[in-house]
């Protein structure tokens, strides 16, 4: 969360400050569509009270043969799971962020017992998600470690896969306020 607060010292980003902490029914997962120096999507799931951070610059699949880079980024505050809006120029990640996905998931290993930020740092994260785009299985695994740390975001094999649905082409919006990354530009811009 240091990070995060030092990236956005200057204040003048609408984006979350994070000091608002969220009860809910289970940890939460986000994907935000982020229309900035170059387009991508910001996987996050929520583990020990921050948002674990990917960035995917080609955005998730359904198709478990797809593996998509996954670059972790750093964590973002809980609350940062509702932003959608315009970060104005000059502030880190200018651009226009849309709630792309989201809801609910659980761990996986659940019979190591191992939790979010214990399979982090083993490298390999498996995940159930309840999205309205992205449902089921997904696997994360670190294949780089150091200076330009890189992991891979694949779907797994189960009734959340479909090979044929390309949901990052064909449901562009919002499943928070149904608008595009260009409508929210449009309208939020300063
Ligand atoms: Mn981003």
């Amino acid at each position: 969360m240091e990070a995060y607060r030092r990236k956005r010292r200057g204040g003048r980003s609408p984006e979350p400050r994070g000091t608002k902490g969220r009860s809910r029914r289970g940890p939460v997962f986000v994907v935000q569509k982020h229309d900035a120096s170059s387009l991508h999507y910001d996987f996050r799931l929520e583990a020990d009270g921050v948002l674990r951070s990917w960035a995917l610059p080609k955005g998730p699949s359904t198709d478990p043969r797809q593996k998509q880079l996954a670059i972790p980024t750093e964590h973002h505050p809980l609350d940062y799971a509702d932003f959608e809006g315009v970060i104005p120029e000059g502030e880190y990640g200018a651009g226009t962020v849309i709630v792309w996905d989201t809801g609910r998931f659980e761990p996986l290993r659940k019979d190591t017992g191992a939790s979010i930020a214990e399979q982090a740092e083993r490298g390999h994260i498996t995940v159930w998600l309840e999205g309205h785009k992205l449902r089921g299985g997904y696997a994360l695994t670190r294949f780089r470690t150091g200076k330009n740390e890189s992991w891979l975001l694949v779907k797994m094999a189960d009734e959340g896969a479909d090979a044929r649905r390309n949901p990052v082409r064909t449901e562009p919006r919002s499943v928070k306020s149904g608008r595009t990354v260009e409508q929210v530009a449009g309208e939020e811009s300063p």
